[in-house]
């Protein structure tokens, strides 16, 4: 398919141009550099194992300054192409992608997997399809279900309005495959295995297993971070990650903060269960959600490890919230 033709389809599809690119077709190249955004800076990619990569976030948080760029894309070189998991917050943030990629191979990326709907794990897609209109982009079907109910337009008007709008001119670009999880696959000689554990962060959460490097991309499932569990659940994280804690992995690739072991699991499931058991015995005891913070931020967890990760002061009160909300949904139903 031509360049020309995708924009074209993509009208069709009512997959949608939002913002200032709605007010001009897209579709005329010149046009289109009329209305991006700028550049994004590049940054290195960093080797975890003998075939993955990751680029890291510029940041906790989407600012202007950054760019949008605060989650780590990662990518996979083999024989046969390039595997790319979650593509960043813009077009731009997609291009910085491929010109890393570019620095390692010269193979073509050949399909993108974005493990769930939050907007900066798929926003980059664009760019991609840019560079290679066959590429395959696979998400879980709820993924997909969720940017096609509106979530689609919620991120992109997110990441203008934290950006200052520096991610002009990308071109929501959903998913046209999907994964359910259990699929196991190889590419140029790696071997991939795709996880879906129910819901964890979102109800769409996809884990990228590399079997043949025991490394696992984790998207949002996991990570020392205290951002959004709007879309989450306690105890389907608590649940996935004790799954993942078994198996055979060596690198846990977070899509915020820094590879690790297993440790980045285990005080993952610590945290998510501090809060939960918290919140089921305060709520037995009829405290408000502003009662119980502060004797949720007084457990050892919370004062020695969770108190140092980015977003605790800001985000706490909205995760107790969301778990008293979960308490109760567990009581009456
Ligand atoms: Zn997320």
């Amino acid at each position: 398919m031509k360049r020309r033709d995708f924009f074209k389809s993509a009208f069709a599809m009512g997959a949608g141009l939002v913002g200032a690119s709605a007010l001009r077709p897209l579709y005329a190249s010149q046009d289109l550099e009329e209305f991006r955004g700028p550049k994004v800076p590049d940054i290195d990619a960093v080797k975890v194992t003998e075939h993955c990569y990751m680029i890291p976030a510029m940041g906790p948080h989407p600012t202007p300054d950054n760019f949008g760029m605060f989650s780590n894309p990662g990518f996979v070189v083999t024989d046969a192409g390039v595997v790319v998991v979650d593509t960043g917050s813009s077009v731009q943030i997609g291009e910085m992608v491929l010109r890393q990629i570019k620095k390692v191979t010269d193979k073509p990326v050949v399909k993108l997997i974005n493990t769930h709907f939050h907007g900066d794990h798929w926003l980059g897609n664009h760019a991609f399809v840019e560079a290679n209109p066959d590429v395959e982009i696979y998400a879980h079907q709820l993924c997909i279900d969720n940017l096609k109910s509106g979530q689609d337009k919620f991120w992109f008007d997110f990441m203008q309005s934290n950006t200052n709008n520096k991610i002009t001119g990308t071109v929501i670009t959903l998913p046209n495959k999907t994964f359910a999880g259990g699929e196991e696959f190889e590419v140029g000689g790696v071997k991939f295995r795709i996880h879906h554990f129910g819901q964890m962060h979102t109800v769409s959460d996809l884990a990228v297993e590399v079997v043949t490097d025991k490394l696992v991309y984790t998207g949002d499932m996991v990570m020392r971070r205290v951002a959004n569990m709007e879309d989450g659940s306690y105890r389907g994280t608590i649940d996935g990650l004790s799954k993942m804690a078994e198996m055979d992995i060596k690198h846990f690739v977070p899509m915020h903060g820094k590879a690790d072991d297993v440790s980045l699991i285990n005080e993952g499931i610590e945290f998510m269960e501090t809060i939960y058991t918290s919140v089921e015995e305060l709520y037995d005891e009829g405290l408000s959600d502003f009662e119980m913070k502060p004797i949720i931020m007084d457990k050892p967890f919370m004062k020695d490890v969770a108190s140092k990760w980015p977003g605790y002061d800001s985000a706490l009160g909205k995760f107790i919230v969301v778990a008293i909300k979960e308490v109760e949904k567990a009581m009456f139903s």
